[in-house]
């Protein structure tokens, strides 16, 4: 048993290197972790380029551990599970951080009941209350409310946490460290699942839950081949695409473009919604927006009671406009 007091964070890593909700949760744990002068441990799922965990030590890990065996090439929850839970039983972690991915919100719940422990998601606050307490705020009934709740007891309390939510002030490069390879086998009987194949979106555009700038359309844009245009003022922005549900009913785009109360919810810097009415369902995925810009014909739609900036117009004319514009500027 570590006698240190520590956080575990949970980080994903790929090929491509750790995901960045990975650093803000880093952060985020470092915070709480200098209230009580603990530890922030980060074991890194998945199996990829160990050196590329490096940078954790940047964000404030102070122990990095990278799986060692090529099975975790794919994350799935079942070996997640069998190469984590001994971990914890043998660490005893004060608090285990999850970002808030599609990954990190499973791995929460399900480790959360195997361990029959406290579980607060989607947190967009943490703090250090008396007596070893965490104390931390999250969205409710779609974001329409904020909950403070207090987490007592011994844990390891579970925490997910909401990306673009935590952002530190950047990497510290004068925090190095050494990256641990962790052996972990897995036996066949053991396996549950087996992932056959993974079928990568060919020319996937950013996610929009990393995204700093999310272009999105609803049914305002009318048909398909005008999302054109908002793909056009992502790439300009560095952006991605977002969509309403009914765009994704439709089938112009995919799922994984939804934003709202069944979709993704995003907090980027910029959200710029095209054509959207601004249902309360839509506005429970981005409403927490650092600056919203809304385009739509209709001056009483309520999404101009969320924007920052509200333009009445056709987004059809004025999408390309706002595209050039920004390219001349950005360009000088
Ligand atoms: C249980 C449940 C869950 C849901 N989950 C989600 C969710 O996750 N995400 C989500 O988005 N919705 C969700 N919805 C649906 C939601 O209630 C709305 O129906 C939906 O958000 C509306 O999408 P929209 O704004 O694209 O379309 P509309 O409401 O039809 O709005 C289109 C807007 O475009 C404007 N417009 C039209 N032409 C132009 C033009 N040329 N230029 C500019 N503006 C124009 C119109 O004035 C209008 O405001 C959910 C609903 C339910 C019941």
């Amino acid at each position: 048993m570590s006698l240190i007091k520590h956080i575990l964070v949970i980080a994903e890593l790929d090929d491509e290197g750790i995901k960045p909700s990975a650093y803000e949760t880093v952060h985020a744990a470092r915070l709480l972790a200098d209230s009580f002068n603990g530890q922030v441990y980060v074991f890194c799922f998945g199996f990829g380029s160990p050196d590329k965990a490096k940078q954790l030590f940047n964000y404030g890990a102070d122990r990095v551990q990278v799986l060692n065996n090529p099975l975790y090439n794919t994350i799935s929850l079942d070996l997640g599970l069998i190469a984590i839970e001994p971990q914890i039983i043998k660490d005893k972690p004060y608090a285990i951080f999850f970002p808030a991915t599609t990954h990190g919100k499973e791995f929460a719940a399900s480790l959360s009941a195997k361990l029959n422990v406290s579980l607060a998601t989607d947190c967009v606050a943490i703090q250090a209350g008396k007596d070893n307490q965490i104390i931390v705020r999250r969205p409710v009934y779609a974001g329409k409310a904020l909950l403070n709740l207090t987490l007592n007891g011994p844990g390891p309390h579970i925490l997910s946490l909401r990306q673009n939510t935590f952002r530190g002030p950047g990497p510290d490069f004068s925090r190095v460290g050494d990256i641990e390879l962790l052996d972990i086998s897995v036996s066949n009987d053991q396996r549950v699942l087996k992932v056959r194949e993974v079928v990568k979106e060919i020319g996937s555009q950013l996610d929009i839950t990393e995204a700093r700038v999310v272009v999105s359309g609803g049914l305002g844009m009318q048909q398909s081949k005008n999302f054109k245009l908002l793909e056009d003022l992502a790439q300009v922005l560095q952006g991605a695409v977002g969509a309403s549900r009914p765009v994704v009913d439709n089938g112009w785009r995919k799922y994984s473009n939804q934003v709202g109360q069944t979709g993704r919810t995003i907090q980027p810097d910029l959200y710029i919604a095209c054509g959207i009415s601004g249902a309360v369902q839509h506005l429970a995925g981005m409403s927490s927006a650092k600056c919203i810009v809304a385009i739509n014909k209709d001056a009483n739609a309520p999404i101009f009671s969320v924007a920052d900036y509200g333009i009445v117009g056709d987004a059809l004319a004025i999408v390309p406009y706002l595209t050039e514009e920004f390219r001349r500027v950005l360009a000088s």
